[in-house]
Parts: structure tokens; sequence; C-alpha cells
């Protein structure tokens, strides 16, 4: 039986297990070792599998208020001519529609239902030792207290600390060969679904991420992966826009320096099954990170959260829900890992991007079963 939990990591993955686990009367505890508990980056694309699990979440009615849902996607050419517009249908079901939302938005949104949902949050902590027993993980934190829960849930991202600890043997994340930048702008009129100009020299995307603002994307072919240090962040981004026409020209004129700009390097990493030792186990991008080429990260962890739940609840003893909980989610985060670094591998190679469309279509057909 599961009464206690301690959440390490509060991102998407850790408050969506902590909303899910709360809700079943277990008593959680959230710790995240940033003191400001912020989300980095500018937009995020919510794809299906994003909107059901925020909707199974409770949280839908927010994300609709303040961020953007819509369907179906545009290709254009560089010159932003309309190569493809993909048919939706009018009542087509959330899981098949898409939007997008600020990352902070979608943070306050999650972190709000946490506070209120009786979740003990603990901010610029970590867990420093696990002492791992066959009743319970006794556990040491930063700030020199120590507890002791039923189950930890590692939610602590790529670079999980844990992971590190519990798994040695597993290698880093992998840069892929691509640089992703995300760049904030006042939504251009027309632009009501995700629109991706393709063919030019970097792939670029369009997404609304509320009434008033969208979020551009670019992924850049960068094999030495380089470091771009702040002041060189928005002329290097002017520059990658200005082979564009469509709404891209009207953006590029509007940037400047209190323009929202993010860039990462792009790494994948899949942590082989299972994905606890003995009382601990690793969700979201701890145990899963993707490239952002199929936009289900949020939806993924999410998603871990709530299977998460429905096994624990389910199971007799720790070891099958953790047994359960893997055997769930391995080859559906094996498919998002693998066809998305696949995707990245065609542009980079200079492939065809319907190509890569088709692929992103049969995955997310594949994905929109029940999780
Ligand atoms: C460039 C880029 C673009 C992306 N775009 C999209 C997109 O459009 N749509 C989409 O769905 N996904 C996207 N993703 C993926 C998505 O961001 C992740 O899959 C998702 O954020 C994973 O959530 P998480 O909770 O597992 O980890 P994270 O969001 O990384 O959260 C980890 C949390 O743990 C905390 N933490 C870290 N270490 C410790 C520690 N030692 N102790 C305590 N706390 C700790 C951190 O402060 C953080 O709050 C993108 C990823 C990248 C790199």
């Amino acid at each position: 039986m599961i009464e206690s939990v301690l959440i390490v990591g509060g991102g998407i993955g850790g408050m969506s297990a902590a909303l899910a686990l709360a809700r079943q009367g277990v008593a959680v505890e959230l710790i995240d070792s940033d003191p400001h508990w912020r989300a980095y980056g500018a937009g995020i694309s919510v794809t299906g599998i994003s909107l059901r699990a925020f909707d199974d979440l409770g949280v839908l009615d927010e994300i609709r208020e303040l961020g953007f849902i819509g369907a179906g996607i545009r290709l254009r050419d560089p010159t932003g001519n309309l190569i493809f517009e993909a048919p939706v249908a009018p009542d087509a079901p959330l899981v098949q529609r898409g939007g997008g939302i600020m990352r902070g938005v979608l943070h306050d949104i999650l972190a709000t239902r946490v506070r209120a949902g009786g979740i003990q949050v603990n901010l610029g902590v970590e867990a420093v030792g696990y002492d791992d027993g066959a009743d319970g993980v006794s556990v040491r934190f930063s700030d020199g207290r120590q507890s002791r829960y039923d189950l930890v849930v590692a939610a602590d991202g790529i670079y999980s600390r844990t992971r590190a600890a519990l798994f040695p043997e597993v290698p880093p994340p992998q840069f892929t060969g691509q640089g992703c930048w995300r760049i904030v702008a006042p939504r251009p009129q027309g632009v009501d679904r995700t629109e991706i100009y393709t063919g030019g020299p970097v792939k670029l995307g369009i997404n609304p991420v509320s009434a008033t603002h969208v979020y551009l994307f670019i992924l850049e072919h960068v094999p030495d992966n380089p470091w771009y240090e702040p002041d060189q962040q928005l002329p290097h981004v002017s520059k990658l826009l200005e082979p564009f026409g469509g709404d891209v020209p009207a953006i590029r004129a509007g940037l400047g320096s209190e323009s929202l700009v993010s860039y990462r390097p792009l790494e994948w990493l899949l942590l082989p099954a299972p994905w606890h030792r003995g009382r601990i186990v690793l969700i979201g991008d701890a145990a899963h990170a993707t490239t952002p080429h199929m936009a289900s990260g949020a939806g993924m962890a999410a998603e871990d959260g709530l299977v998460l739940a429905e096994e624990i609840v389910r199971s007799v003893d720790v070891e099958s829900a953790l047994q359960a909980f893997t055997a769930r989610r391995f080859e559906r985060a094996r498919m998002v890992v693998e066809n998305s670094v696949r995707i990245g591998d065609m542009e980079m190679a200079g492939g065809n991007q319907m190509d890569a469309n088709r692929m992103l279509g049969d995955t997310m057909q594949r994905l929109a079963a029940p999780y």
C-alpha cells in the first residue's frame, strides 16, 4: 500500500504525478531545486495527447482560456506560398487537436492546482541521499531534513541526478545535430493553427500560444554544437529569418532587445526498462527525453503521472505497480523518441518534409490510442 510519495522535480511530469496521486488520497510532497520554481523557454506546442492528458488532470479550461487550442497544420514554402493544409473535421475530438501555450502560463496553471490540492511544496531543495529499504525510502535533503516515503518519483528532467545515481551505466543524453530557437512575437492575422515553412535553409514553424501571441521555432542543423552568448542570439535569429516570406518579415521587423528568444541544442535519451530501482521510479524526461519534432514531450510526461497513479491504486505492492507502469509506458516512449530523432535525421539529410509529415501523422494516430 502506497500512502506517502516524494516527487523530485516540479516540471510538467512531476506536477502531473502530484495531482494524479493526491486525488487518489496519497500524501504527496514535491520538491524542486529551483527556489523560484520557474519554467524556462518561450512557448510550447500542445498536441492532442497533451490536451487529452491536461483534460484528464482537470486543467483544460484554463489552457483553453489562457493558451490556444486549434486544429490542423499548414505547410508553406519558404516564400510563404501554401503547399498543403491538413483537413480537419470541425467536430474532431480533443486528441486530434493541437495548440500552444506560453511555458510560464502552463507552469502557473499546474502549480496553482498543486498548491490548491494540499500537496506540500518545498523549493530550493534537493534529495542528496536515499536509503531504500523493504518498508520505504528514507530520503536526506540538502536542507538537512530527513524523511521517509513509501515511494519516490524522480521527475527531475533530462539531466536527472536521480538517474545518474540509480542508473550510472546509462550514457548521458545524446546531441542530435540540431539546435532549436524559440521566439515569442505578436500573432499575425490569419495564423489560426501551426504553420511550417519547409524547404528553406532551416525548418521554421509558427504556433499560436494565446489570442495575442505566437511562438516561432527554428530547427537549425548545427553539427558542431555551438554555444551562443546572449548578445549573439537575436542577430543570429534575425539572419536565420531573413530568407523567409509570408508572415515572417513582419515578425522579424518587430524583434528587438525586449523579445523573448531562447536556444537549446537538441538531445535525446531513452532509459532501458524497467524505469525503477526498488522504490524509486523515473518519469518524464528523466526516463525518456525527446526532441520537439512530435511536440509530445509534455503530453508524455503528463501521461506518465496519470498512468503511475492508476497503477499504484490498482496494484497490490510497489514492485508490481512499478513493473506495470513501465510495461504500459516503454513502447510508447520508445516510439516518440525514435521517430522524433528520425524526423530530425531526415531534415538534416535534406529529405522531403512530406515524408517527415507522414511519419508524424502515423505516430500521432498511434499515440491517439488510449495511454
Ligand atoms: C527545445 C525544446 C523544445 C520543446 N518543445 C516542446 C513542445 O513544443 N511541446 C512538447 O510537448 N514538448 C516540448 N519539449 C519537451 C518538453 O519540454 C519536455 O518533454 C517536458 O518539459 C518534460 O517535463 P519533465 O517534467 O519531465 O521535465 P522538466 O520540465 O525538465 O522539469 C524538471 C523539473 O525538475 C527540477 N529539477 C531538476 N533537477 C532537480 C533536482 N536535482 N532536484 C529537484 N528538482 C530538480 C527542475 O527545476 C524542473 O522544475 C521541448 C524540448 C526542447 C528541448
